[in-house]
């Protein structure tokens, strides 16, 4: 058997199509989306995201700021801007490029980002929103995948999804959102013990860790939906995801693939929230 692919470029492709017709209409009605982007110092992984978030929301109509300052920015500063984007009206969506040097925290900028500016989804009252159920915005990699699974029309309810790796902005996240779609999961990360005994009985299994090919058709059961959102680099310089793609297409019924897969969703689904808020800013004005 050979997994039927789930092609993250087509389904973005697809919903930046869509996007692009609700931009004109709001630009009809006088609302031009706008993502105001905050990129501190130089780093090219960083550059490379802010630049591709920026051809995304030109792809679509969606007005875009970008601000590089210098890795010497004290934390302050960057607080007092992200103020003055909250108070910014042609401004819906904030970002603030994550990682952060470490005389900043991380956790003070997202928490000084309004939560109705906040399209990246990491604000603590959008992710307590998201998990009791309520509107919120939803982090955009797990919400990509979501939608992917759904996509394909995967049923999602009472099965069992396994989740590898637990960070604040995908593991968790992702969990949470199928949880709340009716699936069962388990979370795995480094100090789980014998992980392949979860990993072989789940009928979803989502990969996000970050260890190139860690996960092959040996860790799986037949037939299992795999994502596969790690994003590595082997020794080659060729990107490659956490799972070894060529044998585990061998015995999943559908995978994504690395790159192509998760990656463009992740930016579509912050279009997606930044048109969304334009269109709550825009409600509230009528
Ligand atoms: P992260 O913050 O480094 O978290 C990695 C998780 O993996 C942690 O929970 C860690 O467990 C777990 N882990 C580490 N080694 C493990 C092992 N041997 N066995 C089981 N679990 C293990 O990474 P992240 O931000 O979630 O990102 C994960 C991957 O996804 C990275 O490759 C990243 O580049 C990629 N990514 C892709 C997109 C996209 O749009 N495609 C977006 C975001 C991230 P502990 O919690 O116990 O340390």
């Amino acid at each position: 058997m050979s997994a039927i692919i789930i092609s993250g470029k087509e389904l973005a492709q697809e919903k930046r199509q869509n996007m692009k017709l609700q931009t004109e209409e709001l630009k009809q009605k006088g609302m031009v989306p706008g993502l105001a982007v905050i990129l501190v110092g130089e780093d090219p992984a960083s550059q490379s995201y802010v630049r591709a978030k920026e051809r995304a929301c030109k792809e679509i109509g969606v007005h875009s700021e970008l601000d590089e300052v210098s890795v010497s920015i004290t934390e302050e500063e960057l607080l007092q801007k992200i103020d003055e984007l909250n108070k910014a009206d042609h401004i819906h969506g904030i970002l603030v490029q994550l990682p952060l040097p470490d005389h900043i925290s991380e956790e003070k900028v997202i928490e000084a980002i309004d939560p109705a500016k906040d399209v990246d989804g990491f604000h603590p009252i959008n992710i307590g929103r998201m998990m009791i159920g309520q509107e919120a915005f939803l982090p955009c990699t797990p919400f990509g995948i979501v939608e992917m699974i759904k996509s394909k029309n995967i049923e999602l309810q009472g099965k069992h999804v396994v989740v590898i790796g637990r960070s604040n902005i995908v593991g968790k996240p992702v969990g949470q959102l199928l949880l709340n779609e009716h699936a069962t999961v388990t979370y795995c990360h480094s100090r789980t013990k014998d992980m392949s005994d979860y990993t072989k009985k789940a009928d979803i299994l989502v990969v996000a860790v970050g260890r190139p090919l860690m996960i092959n058709a040996d860790h799986m059961k037949e037939g299992a939906v795999v994502i596969d959102v790690g994003v590595n680099r082997n020794e080659e310089g060729k990107l490659v995801g956490d799972v070894d793609f060529k044998s585990a297409k061998e015995k999943a019924s559908y995978i994504t693939p690395v790159p192509g897969g998760v990656g463009p969703m992740t930016i579509t689904m912050l279009l997606h929230n930044t048109i969304l808020s334009a269109e709550r800013h825009l409600k509230e004005e009528n």
